[in-house]
C-alpha cells in the first residue's frame, strides 16, 4: 500500500491506473478507523480493480464552535487497518494541500442542504461538497463509496455528482453498528461510559417508531414525540431533532405513508451523535 500525500502525486497514480484499464474504487474518510469505514472499503474492494482511502479531516465542514481541534487522529493505526484490508492506496493530504492560502472556490448544493443536518450545522455540506468534489478530481475513481448512516451526506454528494456531471458511480452502503445497535462513529471515542449506555437508545428509538409505523401510525408527530420521549426518559442526551422526512427531497412528510426516512441528531455532553433509519409504511 503506497501512502500518497500530494495532489499531482494522486492524480499521476490514477492517470496509470486508468491507463490501464483499472477500475478505481474510492472511499473517503475523515480517519479513525472502525469496522463502518472497513465495510465500504469491502465494498469498493468488490467492485473495482483497486482501492483508494482518503483520510483528512477537512477543516471546511466544520463550523467555529465545533470539534475540528479534537476530532480523534491515529494514522498509524488507520494505515495498518488499511493494509489489513488490502487497499491500494492512502490519500492523506495536509490541509494545506486541499486548501491553499488562496483558495476561493466552493461547491454548494441547494435545498438538500437546509433540512437535518444542514440547519444545526450551516455551511457544514458545503464544506463536505467542495472536500468531495475535490477529492474526486485528485483519485479520479470510477466508483465511490458512502455510508448510510450519514443519509443527507450520502444523497448531497449524489446530487452533486449528478448535477456537476462527475462520471462517477456512487455507492450508499448500511450502516455498521455494535451489538447493542448503535452505529459505529469515531466520536463515539468521546462517550463517558454512562452516556455510551445511554446512546443505544437511540437506535432502539428508531425500532420502536418503525414498530408504531408497522402497527398503523400514520401520524408524523406521533412517531417523532414517541422517539423523543424515549430519548429523553433514557438518557442524559439533548436532543438536536427528530424528523421523518421523504426520502428524495428530506423535506418532513406531512402522512406517513411509502418509504421514509427517520433521523435524529441528538447530544451527549459535546458529542453529537447522529443515527437514521428507512422505514416502508405498510
Ligand atoms: P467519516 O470518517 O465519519 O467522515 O466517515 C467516512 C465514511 O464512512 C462516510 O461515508 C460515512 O457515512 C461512513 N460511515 C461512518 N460510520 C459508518 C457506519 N457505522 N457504517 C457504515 N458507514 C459508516
Amino acid at each position: 500500500m503506497v501512502v500518497i500525500k500530494h495532489i499531482t502525486e494522486m492524480q499521476a497514480w490514477a492517470n496509470q491506473a486508468r491507463a490501464g484499464a483499472k477500475r478505481i474504487g474510492f472511499v473517503p474518510t475523515m480517519g479513525y478507523l472502525h469496522e463502518g469505514h472497513l465495510s465500504l472499503v469491502r465494498v469498493a474492494k468488490a467492485q473495482s480493480d483497486a482501492v483508494v482511502a482518503s483520510i483528512f479531516v477537512n477543516p471546511l465542514q466544520f463550523g467555529p464552535a465545533e470539534d475540528l481541534a479534537r476530532y480523534p487522529r491515529d494514522f498509524d493505526r488507520d494505515r495498518a487497518m488499511l493494509v489489513k484490508e488490502g487497499v491500494d492506496v492512502v490519500f492523506y493530504p495536509e490541509a494545506a494541500e486541499m486548501y491553499p492560502t488562496d483558495f476561493t472556490t466552493l461547491v454548494q448544493v441547494s435545498k438538500l442542504t437546509e433540512t437535518l443536518c444542514g440547519r444545526s450545522r450551516p455551511g457544514h455540506f458545503q464544506g463536505v461538497t467542495t472536500v468531495v468534489a475535490k477529492l474526486f478530481t485528485a483519485v479520479k475513481p470510477h466508483l465511490a463509496v458512502f455510508g448510510s448512516k450519514d443519509a443527507q451526506q450520502a444523497l448531497v454528494i449524489k446530487r452533486m455528482a449528478r448535477d456537476l456531471n462527475f462520471d462517477i458511480e456512487i455507492i450508499i452502503a448500511p450502516t455498521i453498528r455494535e451489538s447493542d445497535g448503535l452505529a459505529l462513529s469515531s466520536r463515539n471515542s468521546f462517550l463517558k461510559p454512562l452516556e455510551r449506555q445511554q446512546a443505544a437508545t437511540l437506535f432502539r428509538a428508531l425500532r420502536h417508531a418503525e414498530e408504531l409505523i408497522a402497527l398503523g401510525e400514520r401520524l408524523p408527530q406521533k412517531v417523532i414525540n414517541a422517539i423523543s420521549d424515549m430519548i429523553v426518559r433514557e438518557t442524559s442526551g439533548a436532543i438536536d431533532y427528530v424528523a421523518l422526512v421523504d426520502v428524495n427531497t428530506l423535506q418532513d412528510v406531512k402522512e406517513i405513508r411509502g418509504q421514509i426516512l427517520i433521523a435524529l441528531a441528538v447530544f451527549f455532553g459535546k458529542t453529537r451523535l447522529i443515527d437514521n433509519i428507512l422505514v416502508q409504511a405498510p
